[in-house]
């Protein structure tokens, strides 16, 4: 044998060892192989997917900062994108992505950075080719690493107000010595000194070695070919037998700990921290047991018995929730979230003697039992997931798993019950090994003594002590805390309806009568036993004030009435159900097992029809609404100025603050009489998709229909918001300052109405976005270094379409961040013409465009919800077949003239409608700069009513035949 056939043969042998288990209902195939640099590689090859995907990852993370330079681990990992030896333009990797149809991201967590991309399958090698050299020979130059500092300063800027960050932040700042109270994102208080890049460096050559990292390579390449990849671009990586470092555990070191902190938004809660150091408990590892979910999934359990039950009935919590993570094996932590109402937060002890009382119990096998049944049922349907999901899953389960083959089982590998084990971990749960945070805007506005240096958060701290534990222990047994009992939901039919031979079967109208409109498609190619049902109301009055107050009380009071006995238990079966209050209409979302689905929906509207609550669920209910009325304020300022926008895009008038007044005047009979009245002339369209018969999708319908006491209503008055047009050559500034006053970052969404929607126009303006989003990007972000929040695309809703440009900013103001954009949009003449001058790339760019916007969807969940999204935007199930045929269509000449009708800052058609959002402490200045001859508009809130009487609306008729 030659010695090349030879070491062909050993590899076949050592391949043979390592077989990946794998679903029966999973087509695609994969490989495991173990690079000669000791690298873990999981191949994929699915011969049908449009879309190639690559993930990297290494479990170095935030947790091995040098103590003196926290942030560097997350510093590190934006700079390893900035070029190459092989690539050394600093947006070469990023533009190759963008142009190819692709997308990319990186994420460090405590114990892990993650570098992943997807990309059309045409373009993979190139792809893999340029990604992989990050990990080879990254430049990490100098004028770059300043100028990303900035980017890492955004960044903080942007979670500095956020209160998810916040309560992390001075939860870990806790644990005194360990690394877990580092500052773990890093901003320039920590970063800008002088060796910076000496240092990134050296991080990087000391932990960024083969033997720490794990790869996924996902193509529609045979296994062979993804293997000769693997070798050609990660074999090159150094292995430098690197040791993660052992890390101390994480642990209780001396007392249990209380934390008054003062929130930014209003809110109360208490949050528990229980750190469990013990490794042989570490809940990544026993997946074939499951313990810590499962204690997890009694604890957080919303039904009668359940601690959350009893804070609820005693009217002391809105909320619940739990999770269990962890990190490296000797740091696992549970923690306990409890949102507390009104007459909870002058009931804390109790609330805390109750949640060490629900704590006492042993675990029942059912529970178990339970959970293996479901994943069993998930594991034989097997759905697909997008390629960029595929590959950062498989990597992180192959850091978990005991054996690479069992890989692509990790999350439904229950094996055995293991009570002692669940008993252990519960004997963690005590309060002196916690960490308590008590959250309260109510109780500690004004009154904390102590400030967290890089979030600002002021707090007061002390010691959990003996006194505190036996008043907790003085509190009664509470006799309504017991075991929740076994779900009566779970699924027993999942016979797959129809033959599967991967034909397509788009939706098509099978029941039409009186006002109800039903759509159904059996599903032929996924074999899941799931089926999605969407229902959209048509009602005569939508879109006011009054209305959105309506609907927010509803959509609480659903969960209110339903959760306990029906909601909790079923969204334990992945059950989702979403009421969604839009700007344009309302719709009711479901998706789950085809032989519950109906019943659940039955139960939903059985408690439409004969809607009712009494005066402490109404008032409950009342006061859940205020809540998210109010933290409606503090979303990020981009946000908020994209709700200005769109308000002012459909003249809605029901600003926050007035929904907010409305919402303390209205009375529970005036919240019953509007949905009576409303609910008696109303038309439905739903659709029913998936592992659903015919039959079952008509007694859908019909059920539809005796709806309560309808009527149906006659086309021309189910009300229909229609978008604002704005009249030629202006501009309009619309100026808000924030509400929150510790906001420091600005923002403005800017928008450049095109018209009414017509297909050749939406095909054009998908072409442009495909260049401009990249290039907007490039210029306010990389270049001039704007802020963190920097977008550009399109949106069509209301059946208009619009170029919206987005930006947050902590160091610009809006006047600068208009000007800016009108400047990019000058130069992206330029930009442009260069695909004059090469008529190939404009193809390739046709081409690709085509690719990003018709991508073959891969599971039922997916092929089901965008049916629903082609029905909402244009009534059209096959539009994804016209939109391709469409943007290949589209010529030079139509972009360049689209830019010149509609984009550039010169043409006379410029309509142009500027949402900016003000910090408090900024002055809004009386005028702004005249520009051109353009007429410019400034205008403050309120003053909406204006544009009605001089502009009107565009149409709200869909035409397609154009
Ligand atoms: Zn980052």
């Amino acid at each position: 044998m030659v010695a090349n056939e030879q070491q062909q043969q050993q590899q076949e042998e050592e391949r043979k060892e390592v077989k990946l288990i794998q679903s029966p209902n999973d087509n695609n195939k994969y490989r495991y192989v173990k690079l000669k640099n000791g690298l873990e590689v999981v191949l994929v090859s699915d011969e049908t997917t449009d879309q190639s995907s690559c993930c990297l990852s290494i479990n170095i993370g935030s947790l091995c900062n040098p103590r003196e330079i926290e942030g560097l681990a997350h510093f590190l990992e934006h700079m390893l994108f900035l070029g190459t030896e092989k690539f050394p333009v600093e947006k070469e990797f990023v533009n190759f992505i963008y142009l190819n149809g692709g997308s990319y991201n990186g994420t460090t967590s405590p114990n892990k950075t993650n570098y992943y991309f997807t990309v059309n399958q045409e373009s993979f090698e190139e792809a893999l080719d340029r990604f992989s050299s990050f990990f080879i020979s990254p430049l990490m130059n100098e004028d770059a690493v300043n100028r990303e500092l900035n980017a890492v300063d955004s960044e903080h800027n942007n979670n500095m107000q956020k209160d998810f960050w916040r309560m992390d932040r001075i939860v870990n700042d806790q644990f005194e010595g360990h690394p877990m109270s580092m500052f773990f994102t890093g901003d320039s208080s920590t970063l800008k000194r002088d060796d910076i890049r000496e240092k990134v460096v050296e991080f990087y050559q000391r932990y960024y070695s083969a033997n720490l990292m794990k790869v996924c390579i996902f193509g529609r390449e045979s296994l062979d070919q993804l293997e000769e990849y693997a070798n050609k671009y990660f074999l090159p990586i150094v292995n430098k037998d690197v040791k993660v470092p052992k890390l101390p555990p994480l642990a209780i070191t001396s007392k249990s700990i209380m934390i008054e902190a003062e929130p930014t938004q209003d809110m109360d809660l208490l949050k528990f921290v229980f750190p469990i150091p013990d490794e042989k408990l570490c809940f990544s590892k026993n997946y074939k047991n499951a313990s810590a979910s499962i204690l997890s999934h009694i604890l957080g359990h919303e039904c009668q018995g359940s601690l959350f039950s009893v804070l609820f009935n005693k009217d002391y919590a809105f909320s619940l929730s739990i999770s269990s993570n962890s990190f490296y094996e000797n740091m696992n932590k549970i923690e306990i979230q409890i949102h507390l109402t009104k007459t909870g937060l002058e009931n804390v002890d109790e609330v805390i003697a109750l949640l060490f009382q629900s704590f006492e119990f042993d675990t029942p096998e059912y529970f178990f039992t339970e959970k293996k049944l479901l994943s069993e049922i998930n594991w034989k349907s097997f759905q697909k997931s997008a390629p960029a999901s595929t590959t950062q899953a498989i990597t992180s389960n192959l850091f978990r798993v005991e054996r690479p083959e069992e890989t692509l089982k990790y999350n439904n590998f229950l094996e055995q019950f293991a009570p002692e084990k669940i008993k252990e971990i519960q004997s963690y749960l005590r309060p002196d090994n916690m960490i308590c945070l008590f959250y309260s805007s109510t109780k500690f506005k004004g009154k904390t003594t102590e400030i967290e240096p890089h979030y600002k958060i002021k707090f007061n701290k002390r010691y959990i002590e003996q006194s505190d534990f036996d008043k907790w222990k003085s509190f009664p047994k509470n006799t309504n805390l017991f075991l929740p009992k076994e779900n009566p939901f779970l699924p027993i039919d999942t016979t797959i309806k129809a033959p599967q031979d991967h034909s397509i079967h788009i939706p098509k109208e099978v029941y039409n009568n009186n006002g109800v409109k039903v759509y159904h498609s059996l599903d032929h190619r996924f074999n899941s036993p799931k089926a999605r049902v969407n229902i959209r109301f048509e009602l005569t009055s939508y879109g006011n004030n009054q209305s959105m107050v309506m609907w927010n009380l509803l959509k609480k009071s659903l969960k209110e009435v339903l959760n306990e006995k029906i909601l909790y238990y079923l969204s334990v079966l992945d059950f989702s159900m979403k009421l969604q209050i839009l700007t344009t209409h309302v719709e009711l979302q479901c998706y789950c097992f085809n032989d519950i689905i109906f019943t659940a929906l039955g139960k939903v509207f059985d408690f439409l029809m004969n809607l009712d609550l009494n005066d402490m669920q109404f008032k409950r209910i009342k006061e859940k609404v205020a809540k998210r009325f109010l933290s409606s304020h503090y979303l990020s300022p981009y946000q908020i100025s994209m709700r200005h926008l769109s308000l002012h895009n459909f003249n809605c008038n029901s600003m926050l603050l007035d929904k907010q007044e409305y919402l303390k005047k209205v009375t529970k009979s005036e919240f019953l009489n509007y949905f009576k009245s409303l609910f008696s002339y109303i038309n439905f369209s739903a659709m029913v998709v998936g592992n659903a018969s015919i039959e079952d999708a008509c007694a859908f319908g019909e059920k539809l229909n005796s709806f309560s006491n309808r009527n149906s209503a006659c086309p021309g008055e189910v009300f229909k918001l229609a978008r604002v047009n704005l009249p030629s050559n202006t501009i309009t500034h619309q100026r808000e300052f924030l509400y929150d006053t510790n906001q420091t970052n600005c923002s403005s969404s800017i928008s450049f109405l095109i018209g009414q929607f017509n297909r050749k126009t939406y095909a054009t303006t998908l072409v442009i976005c495909s260049i401009l989003g990249s290039a907007y990007f490039e210029e306010l972000r990389t270049k001039k270094q704007f802020g963190y929040v920097v977008n550009c695309a399109q949106d069509c809703t209301g059946n208009a379409i619009s170029m919206r440009c987005i930006v947050q900013s902590h160091t610009k103001t809006p006047e600068e961040i208009f000007d800016a954009t009108m400047e990019f949009f000058v130069g992206f003449e330029k930009t442009l013409d260069y695909f004059k001058t090469s008529p190939s790339d404009f193809k390739d760019l046709i081409e690709n465009c085509q690719k990003q916007n018709t991508v073959k969807q891969q599971s039922n969940s997916a092929q089901s919800s965008l049916y629903w999204s082609f029905f909402t935007f244009c009534g059209d199930f096959e539009f994804e077949k016209k939109k391709y045929e469409d943007i290949g269509k589209i010529t030079f000449d139509d972009v360049k003239q689209y830019y010149l009708d509609h984009l550039s800052p010169n043409t006379a058609n410029l309509r142009i409608f500027a949402a900016h959002c003000y910090p408090q402490s900024y002055q809004i200045p009386d005028e702004v700069k005249p520009f051109g001859n353009v007429k410019v508009n400034l205008l403050r809130k309120y003053e909406h009513d204006n544009f009605k009487e001089n502009h009107g609306y565009l149409s709200s008729k869909v035409n397609l035949q154009k």
